[in-house]
């Protein structure tokens, strides 16, 4: 291969910008040429495509979001709409595409693979949801963020005694919210993997103040459950003031941290290292420390992401 293209696609989270200037400079020094692809698979349709230098990736490690730009195109669905983005490849004579996303953006890169141009996927997205890989691009940084609002609303909560419900991000995955949790210091969680009912979950608030509590905090997992509604039937219970706070967007944006940073750069470099060997329709994970590849299709329809069980178990036994 002479010339690789690399985009970043749905939602987008810190590192990615590392992740990319790991693709440019490694393929720039295999003599490589890199073109970037602006707004995911939508700016591959539309042919906004600008050939990246050395300068092109200067100033961007520490910078969060994606300076390529990301987008939603459901429309990539269309094999139709993938014979146009081909051919925008071709007509650039480039030879191998680097994704960066998440699930969806895989389905893509498979899709493009299947279809006989060569893909790779590197896993970016805060929510920590990607199988084939322990950690996400990205999932640090979200961490950090959630932790830090986590500490900001114990110190009010503290002061008024007051119940906090706090919303954090993550899809199916409750990743973000067990391990922002623990490393805040909060003893109720409704997570994805573990069942609950609502009338456990204030049983275990009431249990908290009877033992001496003098203000809880509960983290909840996206689309879970209706987090204002919830903090009102826990007020009526348990008699003491709740309040929702829905972290949102705030966690997907800031500065990388430099986990983020460093597994951007390495996984950029070790697609680059991939599509020179060969390989195509892969995805690149970290697990146990090491950097692995797994086939993309595979790994959306057969790996499953393990959950830290013993994790849970640990921060119920904090209580
Ligand atoms: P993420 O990559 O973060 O999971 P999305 O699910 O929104 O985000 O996917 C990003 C983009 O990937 C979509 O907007 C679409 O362009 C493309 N995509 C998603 N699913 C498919 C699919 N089944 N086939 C082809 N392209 C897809």
């Amino acid at each position: 291969i002479k010339k690789i293209g690399i985009l970043t696609s749905g939602g987008d989270a810190p590192g990615m910008n590392a992740a990319i200037r790991g693709v440019v400079r490694t393929a720039l020094t295999e003599g490589l040429d890199v073109f970037g692809i602006y707004d995911g698979y939508l700016g591959l349709c539309e042919d906004r495509i600008v050939q990246l230098d050395r300068s092109s990736v200067s100033d961007i490690i520490t910078r969060g979001g994606t300076f390529l730009g990301s987008a939603r195109f459901p429309e990539f669905k269309d094999q139709e709409v993938r014979k146009k983005a081909i051919a925008n490849l071709k007509k650039h004579q480039i030879d191998a595409l680097v994704v960066i996303g998440g699930d969806g953006s895989y389905m893509g890169a498979m899709r493009l693979t299947e279809e006989g141009f060569p893909c790779i996927g590197l896993p970016g997205t805060i929510d920590n949801d990607i199988r084939g890989t322990d950690y996400t691009i990205g999932y640090f940084t979200a961490l950090g963020t959630a932790v830090e609002s986590i500490d900001r609303l114990r110190d009010t909560c503290s002061s008024h005694h007051r119940i906090s419900v706090i919303e954090i991000m993550g899809r199916d995955c409750g990743d973000l919210t067990l391990n922002a949790a623990v490393a805040g210091g909060c003893e109720f969680m409704i997570i994805p993997e573990v069942s609950y009912t609502k009338e456990d979950l204030i049983e275990e608030i009431k249990l908290g103040f009877a033992k001496g509590k003098k203000h809880a905090i509960v983290t909840v997992t996206e689309n879970m459950c209706d987090v204002n509604q919830l903090a009102k039937d826990i007020e009526a219970a348990v008699h003491h003031e709740t309040r929702a706070t829905i972290l949102g967007h705030v966690q997907r944006g800031g500065s990388p941290v430099p986990y983020d940073r460093i597994l951007g750069s390495r996984m950029g470099a070790y697609a680059v290292e991939l599509l020179i060997n060969g390989h195509a329709g892969r995805c690149v994970g970290i697990q146990n420390g090491k950097l692995v590849h797994h086939d993309i299709i595979d790994a959306i329809n057969n790996m499953k992401r393990p959950f830290d069980m013993d994790l849970y178990n640990t921060a119920k036994r904090l209580f």
